[in-house]
């Protein structure tokens, strides 16, 4: 059997804090002070301030929310060993209307990817967009969405459950980069 060394990888809250720039945002215009330990359910609506319940998607959606996003805590230099190690890296990602091109500039500032656009149109291909990240056919996933990870899993591949304050228990860069490459 050939080992195919090819590992799917979430952009939002594995690569990227989103969560740390929604958060500024909403802290600035809603005179609010959430931190990530703060959020520890997937619906935002129960912690944000009732004038904030219903909106705060809103935040996410807008066509400069990536320009403040930074890389998650050692997502570089694990993403750059493990394609240094051999294995090919293709970025998943559930993207709204205004994300797509966002997240693939992102990707591309920050050195995940050697390219956003190929001659200036084409997307590069390790960056898929997917709602339901199981249509993609990849070996292995890591994610930090429980259910995503649980029915990953449940397909007979591999999912990585990556930590957050939701789910402590989930795996760290150096955890991740320590059970694919041993280091
Ligand atoms: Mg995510």
């Amino acid at each position: 059997m050939i080992f195919e060394r090819i590992v799917g990888i979430d952009i939002d809250g594995v690569t990227a804090d989103l969560l740390g720039r929604w958060l500024t945002i909403y802290n600035e215009e809603y005179d609010d002070n959430l931190r990530h330990a703060d959020v520890t359910d997937y619906d935002l609506n129960t912690i944000v301030k009732p004038a904030a319940r219903n909106r705060i998607y809103d935040i996410v959606a807008r066509s400069d929310i990536y320009d403040g996003v930074l890389p998650m805590t050692g997502a570089s230099d694990a993403i750059h060993m493990l394609k240094d190690a051999g294995w090919e890296v293709i970025f998943i990602s559930h993207c709204f209307r205004t994300t797509y091109d966002q997240k693939m500039e992102w990707l591309a500032r920050f050195g995940f990817i050697d390219y956003a656009w190929e001659n200036g149109t084409r997307p590069n291909k390790s960056f898929i967009a997917a709602r339901d990240k199981l249509m993609i056919n990849v070996p292995i996933l890591i994610d930090d969405h429980l259910p995503t990870i649980t029915r990953f899993t449940g397909s007979g591949r591999r999912g990585m459950l990556f930590h957050s304050d939701r789910h402590p228990q989930g795996l760290t860069w150096p955890e991740v980069t320590g059970a694919l490459i041993g280091r």
